[in-house]
């Protein structure tokens, strides 16, 4: 209608509104308990939220919606709040989820053992470059064999699969 002016409401009224609606994680599918949202690349909490106050319309919110993402718990960890230095994690989970059957709580454990590998490697200094070409999981198993548990050479077996068939 010409001349109707789109009324206004604060951003954070709409960001609530939107993380209320949100049902699933946009990565893994996971029906959502505990949420994170994620605007422009960055969890955004409640005080966050509630400080976005700026008054916008339905036009500016459409815009701002593309640049929302709602993820469970487990996703945002992986995603914003770990520092992985030997593994690509977060492509490692992604492979879990679009190449095998595996159930969310299966790849969660494989994720979880890689990301203790992970910090044991970066407390041992374990060279860096050993990772660098990739695919040298064996290497690394050979290296701590001592030190590691069972499970970790099983995660890390399984990371070496990923790196087999991001090659492929
Ligand atoms: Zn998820």
């Amino acid at each position: 209608m010409p001349g109707l002016l789109l009324k206004k409401r604060p951003l954070s009224r709409y960001l609530k509104d939107y993380k209320h609606s949100q049902t699933h994680c946009f990565q893994c599918g996971k029906l959502l308990d505990r949420m994170a949202l994620v605007f422009r690349g960055k969890v955004i909490n409640k005080e966050a939220i509630a400080r976005m106050d700026q008054p916008i319309d339905d036009d500016v919110w459409l815009n701002v919606q593309n640049e929302l993402v709602a993820l469970c718990r487990f996703c945002s960890e992986i995603a914003y709040n770990s520092n992985p230095s030997y593994f690509d994690i977060m492509a490692f989970k992604q492979y879990l989820f679009g190449q095998t059957e595996m159930s969310h709580s299966t790849i969660r454990e494989y994720v979880v053992r890689l990301r203790r590998l992970d910090e044991m490697l970066v407390a041992h200094n374990y060279p860096a470059d050993t990772f660098a070409n990739g695919g040298n999981a064996q290497r690394t198993i050979d290296d701590l064999s001592s030190t590691l548990h069972s499970n970790y050479r099983i995660a890390l077996r399984k990371y070496e699969q990923y790196l087999a068939w991001q090659k492929s």
